[in-house]
């Protein structure tokens, strides 16, 4: 079923949630400054899917259309399309859209809970196809928690035991896990928050080695939301001085699980750790080829900021300039392009499409280097005026506003509250978590970089040069 953005907002502020904010535990969640901000993105997923049938696929497994970012990609044209899509998303909210990881949760678990029923002759697949049959049908929004907080990371995990997510107990009716995630994109904001591993283990720590999806249902899972000085521009209020004050900053919290009760239905992966390593390395490859994509939509938000600064400056005939703009379409293209060709060069695996795995993580790490680059370009065609600027509500003072008004005015073809808001736009993209969330979000570019070293192919490159050479 495909809904609206309306129908799962409405949804959402039905559920029941211990969130914080600040230091306090707020009630009617979907209407916190804080919060707002991210149920617009991810409903924004919701009515784009209305609009582009790419992004509504039919799914065999429910007989429906269902929300692309809940498909099983089977071919790598059902990737090029999610990619599609995240770069729209991306390019059109200037933020995170949430429901991404979700996404490669289930293309991860599709795959490795069928392996692991061939292997062991157990039936986590037949589990997992039946909550994906509910998520396609009732068309939830997904994401995906992986990052434990690890604490002191020269230990192991079972040398730190409350630092990864672990199982307490287990009963006939399922498992009580505790432990926390961090860094999680929108987890509050959704119906369903996959929860996966941050890593591979070794022998002896298969207590750690799980997947499984909580619900809002479950007791005993507390959301603390970061605070960094978007969320205090947020609370001050203004029609638009937080810059993206429609789809806000990328939004994160922590989330701890205070001995929470699964249910064996939603447990996918239960002290295993081939399919530990199975469903880690799947979200990986696929999280890092649709980063790069994402990264693309992105940079296509800065460079329509650029070009509006250009033109609400007076200076959008300086060559020099627009020259900066060139090479930010490069940059977006190129990621976008790397994600395209992980999709087109990738594998099957367990009847799921998966991107090619060097190629993908090549994505992150040109990924990174091309955001700072296009970040680089809009901060040097924006001037200094993105930090320095006075803010809408002295532009509103009845005392100073006709001052602030007349100073930092430019083209008359803007007005100068149009200018501000370009400026404050850019100020979001110059300030907010997006430089840290590039980097690190989907896996640090060290990750990405380790994979590449494992998997590259030297001999060949060195036999080519060996011939060339002569050496033998
Ligand atoms: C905005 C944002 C959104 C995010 N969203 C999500 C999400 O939705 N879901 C989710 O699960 N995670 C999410 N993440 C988490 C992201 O995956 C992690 O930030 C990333 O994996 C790095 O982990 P860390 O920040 O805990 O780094 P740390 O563990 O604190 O490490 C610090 C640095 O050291 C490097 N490092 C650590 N150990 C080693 C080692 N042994 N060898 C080499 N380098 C090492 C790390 O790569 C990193 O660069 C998000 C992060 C951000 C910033």
């Amino acid at each position: 079923m495909i809904i609206t953005g309306n129908d799962y907002v409405e949804r959402l502020a039905g559920y029941k949630r211990e969130i914080y904010v600040k230091g306090e535990k707020i009630e009617n969640f979907a209407q916190h400054p804080n919060i707002r901000p991210a149920i617009n993105a991810i409903a924004f997923t919701y009515d784009l899917a209305t609009k582009n049938e790419a992004y509504s696929p039919f799914s065999d497994l429910v007989g429906q259309k269902v929300n692309r970012l809940n498909y099983v990609n089977k071919t790598s044209q059902d990737l090029i399309a999610r990619l599609d899509y995240q770069r729209e998303l991306s390019m059109r909210t200037g933020t995170c859209h949430y429901r991404c990881p979700g996404s490669d949760a289930i293309c991860s678990l599709y795959p490795a809970t069928k392996a692991l029923d061939e292997r062991l002759g157990t039936d986590y697949h037949e589990k997992f196809l039946a909550f994906l049959k509910e998520i396609q049908s009732k068309d939830y929004a997904c994401t995906g928690a992986l990052t434990d907080t690890k604490g002191d990371r020269s230990k192991r995990p079972k040398d730190a035991r409350d630092m990864y997510v672990h199982v307490v107990e287990k009963n006939d009716s399922g498992i009580v896990v505790s432990g926390a995630k961090i860094h999680q994109s929108g987890a509050f904001a959704a119906d369903v928050n996959f929860i996966l591993p941050t890593q591979t283990f070794k022998k002896g720590e298969e207590e750690f080695a799980l997947a499984f999806a909580v619900t809002p249902e479950d007791q005993g899972i507390k959301f603390v939301l970061q605070n960094t000085g978007y969320q205090a521009k947020f609370r001050e209020g203004g029609s638009f001085e937080p810059g993206n004050f429609k789809y806000g900053d990328r939004l994160t919290c922590t989330v701890i699980f205070d001995n929470v009760f699964i249910p064996w239905e939603r447990v996918f992966v239960f002290e295993d750790l081939e399919a530990n390593r199975h469903v880690l390395t799947s979200f990986a490859v696929s999280h890092r080829c649709a980063g790069a994509a994402c990264k693309a939509g992105f940079i296509d938000s800065m460079i329509g900021a650029a070009s509006l600064m250009l033109k609400a400056n007076g200076l959008d005939k300086v060559s020099a300039l627009r020259q900066k703009i060139g090479e930010m379409v490069g940059i977006s293209e190129a990621a976008y392009g790397i994600a395209i060709g992980a999709a087109t060069k990738g594998r099957e695996d367990s009847g799921v499409h998966q991107p090619n795995v060097l190629i993908a993580n090549a994505g992150k790490v040109i990924g990174v280097d091309g955001l700072n680059k296009a970040l680089m370009n809009l901060a040097e065609i924006a001037g200094g005026i993105p930090v320095t600027a006075p803010s809408e509500f002295d532009l509103k003072n009845p005392e100073i506003g006709a001052l602030v008004e007349k100073y930092l005015s430019a083209n008359p073809e803007f007005s100068t509250e149009e200018r501000l808001k370009i400026i404050k736009f850019i100020e979001f993209w110059a300030t907010s978590s997006h430089l840290l969330g590039g980097i690190h979000g989907g896996g640090s570019p060290a990750a990405a970089i380790i994979f590449l070293q494992i998997m590259a192919d030297l001999k060949s490159r060195e036999d080519a040069v060996r011939d060339a050479i002569d050496l033998h």
